[in-house]
């Protein structure tokens, strides 16, 4: 290509990203090199007793002429199918109480496109000089979001505070807002919407009651929108390993995926909230894609109107995912107890990874990762989730984040073969 003829944008995205990175590395792990590790990734587990609820439902929908032609055969509204948006408003009434109509909810092709329009809708040139950006209060914070702005430059990030819960033996800390630093960013006047993950990706934080009320307080003080990105959390797939109450305010725009319940092979995000907001993610579908996946919806779609969807987490996911995450933290206590390396993990709240804290890593994080991977152990460097600071932090060179969810053997093998690699870097 000539670099010429190149515009701004195709050269940032044709360069290699973060998540370009991870989503290759990813694919190939799974596809073509079995022998390697994959403790990267977000994919989430193949957890038996859903793949068969979902394989039940492909069978039932194949036994449905009327609606395999309407499926495989129409294009569906750029807003999403209306009987699943229909449903999904009326379960969203049942959840938060509160008045969700069809206009307040937008499908889109999973929910990483989901936060590509919401991003670009409010980041960047406003209609003065003012240059709108997203604050995240909390940093670290999921990679995919990183490279999605049209704009350079539009996220800024707070540093969180960083604890050490009392009874956790010293092998835990927590990140907590720094609403202070959240305040102080706020009052420069150019932020446009703030964005926050529940679970947290990559730490598995979740982020208290009272620090999302304190967001929600502030966002509407300032008059901007605070988009939750749920992934992993309630009220679905709840992949949430401490008591969480699903939170909703007008001025939140909520955002849903059914890739963690285990399907993100349909490509399904969900967006809800102010009916200017879904609007216009309606018609940025149209314009980049014309209408959504349609097979997603089609699939779920009972599953909303019986509510069953909300059971799926606490009776299947939850409980794998949570003895998957026990599992590992024992394999880890083992292995770096015989590396003696000082090593933490962040308090694993939700979500299926460990954020793992190498203190006095003597090398960075991305150059740590690329030596696991030379031992076929595949994670992801820190430095990735640390976009948006204003200021070096010697942190970000010293985490990284494992995927639990792979099989037993798999885990356990990857966690020996990093800490042994960490005394090696220590
Ligand atoms: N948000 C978070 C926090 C994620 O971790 C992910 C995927 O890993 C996404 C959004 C995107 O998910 P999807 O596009 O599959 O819905």
């Amino acid at each position: 290509m000539n670099p010429e003829v190149i515009s701004r944008v195709g050269a940032k995205w044709s360069q290699v990203t973060g998540i370009g990175e991870l989503m290759e590395d990813l694919g190939h792990a799974l596809t073509v090199d079995p022998e390697m590790r994959m403790l990267g990734g977000g994919n989430p587990a193949l957890v038996p007793e859903f793949m068969q609820a979902a394989q039940q439902r492909m069978a039932a929908m194949l036994r449905e002429p009327e609606a395999m032609a309407s499926l495989l055969g129409n294009y569906d509204p750029p807003r999403g199918h209306p009987r699943f948006v229909s449903a999904f408003a009326a379960l969203l009434r049942s959840i938060y109480h509160a008045d969700f109509e069809p206009e307040n909810v937008a499908v889109t092709a999973g929910s990483q496109c989901a936060t590509f329009f919401l991003i670009n809708l409010f980041a960047g040139r406003g209609r003065g000089r003012k240059r709108h950006k997203i604050l995240l209060p909390l940093c670290p914070e999921y990679l995919g979001y990183a490279d999605q702005g049209l704009e350079e430059d539009i996220f800024v990030a707070c540093r969180p505070k960083v604890e050490w819960p009392a009874g956790a033996g010293g092998h835990v800390f927590k990140y907590h807002v720094n609403l202070d630093a959240v305040r102080e960013r706020l009052g420069q006047g150019d932020i446009a919407a703030m964005l926050v993950s529940r679970p947290t990706n990559p730490s598995g934080n979740v982020i208290s009651e009272d620090e999302l009320l304190s967001l929600s307080d502030l966002a509407l003080r300032h008059d901007i929108p605070l988009i939750l990105d749920q992934a992993y959390g309630v009220p679905f797939p709840a992949i949430v390993h401490v008591p969480v109450k699903p939170i909703y305010a007008p001025h939140f725009i909520l955002l849903f995926s059914l890739s963690k319940i285990g399907l993100p092979g349909t490509r399904t995000g969900i967006v809800a909230g102010p009916a200017s907001v879904t609007s216009a993610v309606a018609s940025m579908t149209a314009v980049a894609g014309l209408a959504n996946p349609s097979l997603g919806q089609h699939l779920v779609l009972p599953w909303l109107e019986d509510g069953s969807i909300l059971e799926m987490g606490p009776r299947w996911l939850q409980p794998f995912y949570n003895a998957r995450r026990l599992k590992a933290r024992e394999w880890l206590e083992e292995a770096f107890k015989r590396a003696h390396v000082p090593w933490a993990i962040h308090a694993d709240e939700g979500a299926f990874f460990h954020w793992l804290w190498l203190p006095e890593l003597s090398t960075t994080s991305r150059e740590f990762c690329r030596r696991l991977k030379a031992h076929k152990v595949l994670t992801v460097p820190g430095e990735y989730f640390f976009y948006g600071l204003e200021e070096d932090w010697p942190h970000r060179h010293q985490c990284l984040r494992i995927n639990y969810s792979g099989p037993e053997k798999v885990v356990r093998e990857a966690i020996h073969i990093i800490a042994r690699e960490a005394a090696r870097c220590h």
